[in-house]
């Protein structure tokens, strides 16, 4: 027997989405089966646990674009993920689905994100034996490592959509659909982060001056309109016409914005993430990041205990010494990072008493 309140915002719930948004009850679950909240349905217990926990709020100093930004206004990469979370909700709202479990989703879709940005991906991803890719971790953060290593528990919905999120440079709107995740809701997700990510990147790299306001965009502009907000309009308003007309269960936006969404996504990647002035920073934070892998890895380092990054972590026993320090360096801010390179590297000057 359900809890009265649980059960009336359970009905609630059924009455009011649409039929292509996911019902709490249909879900899979949980690894291991919990009693139900008195209020809350799973996926808004989901996406408390991920409020709550200590990943998320390293997200404030982790790097979007810019390297630990002096700046008080840059993205960092939680407000990247408050902006993937109230664009995707608002599209979610529009189409009748489960705001819930996108906003689970969305919260928690990038807590496997390193310190610097792709920087760190990218160094990670070359010296940890079998790669490493963000999204892979920010499964492994929910499932392995957050709460001194039990994980959140969280249903079966919310890990696909976190797993399922990233596009690299894959299409918006892919043909095969085996790789997006399994529900609507996570579907959106993967598409807001893109279009909170382009339209935010493009105003940073303005504020930063990568990016003069007078930058030839070409058509860019013409089809998205002129300033963030209304690009970012353009974008959510084109996918919900499309989808809401087209009412087959799947994400349709029109080929003009398609293009053009696109087009902003090669802009960037051309003129502000391999921007030299962009990229010179990247290398120096790369450099940093290989000299803390390899400085960890040799054995008779002992790895930093305590209320740092996680590392109160109970690991299997038979976790191998890269695995720890590709957790441990995962889970850095880019601030952590650098303090524990200055400690490590530069020598401290005397003091005379
Ligand atoms: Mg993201």
């Amino acid at each position: 027997m359900l809890p009265p309140i649980h059960e009336a915002i359970l009905t609630r719930e059924e009455r009011t989405l649409s039929k292509f948004g996911f019902l709490s009850k249909n879900s899979k679950g949980r690894r291991v089966e919990e009693p139900p909240c008195p209020i809350r349905l799973p996926f808004q217990r989901d996406r408390d646990r991920i409020i709550h926990c200590k990943t998320f709020r390293r997200l404030t100093h982790k790097t979007q674009v810019f390297l630990a930004p002096a700046g008080d206004h840059y993205r960092t990469r939680l407000t990247h993920a408050l902006e993937v979370s109230q664009i995707s909700r608002t599209i979610g709202v529009a189409l009748g689905l489960n705001e819930h479990l996108i906003e689970a989703i969305a919260l928690g879709h990038d807590l496997g994100h390193t310190p610097f940005g792709h920087a760190g991906e990218s160094v990670l991803n070359e010296l940890h034996p079998g790669g490493f890719r963000h999204y892979e971790q920010s499964l492994r953060v929910v499932e392995s490592l957050e709460k001194k290593g039990k994980g959140l528990n969280l249903t079966h919905e919310v890990r696909d959509g976190i797993l399922h999120h990233s596009k690299g440079f894959q299409k918006l709107l892919p043909q095969d659909t085996s790789k997006l995740p399994e529900t609507l809701e996570g579907q959106v997700v993967r598409l807001s982060d893109i279009i909170a990510y382009v339209n935010h990147d493009l105003d940073d790299a303005m504020r930063a001056g990568i990016l003069s306001p007078n930058q030839e965009l070409g058509d860019i502009c013409k089809v998205l309109g002129e300033g963030n907000s209304a690009r970012i309009s353009t974008m959510v308003n084109d996918l919900i016409d499309g989808t809401s007309r087209q009412n087959d269960g799947t994400l349709v936006m029109s080929e003009p914005i398609l293009e053009a969404t696109t087009d902003l996504r090669a802009f960037l990647y051309k003129n502000v993430y391999r921007a030299s002035r962009v990229h010179d920073d990247f290398k120096k934070a790369m450099k940093i990041l290989r000299e803390l892998y390899q400085f960890l890895m040799e054995e008779d380092i002992k790895l930093p205990s305590g209320e740092v990054w996680g590392a109160d972590i109970q690991y299997p026993a038979d976790t191998p010494r890269h695995r720890k320090v590709c957790d441990f360096i995962s889970g850095m801010t880019d601030r952590y990072a650098l303090d524990l390179y200055s400690t490590l590297f530069f020598p401290k000057p005397w003091s005379v008493v």
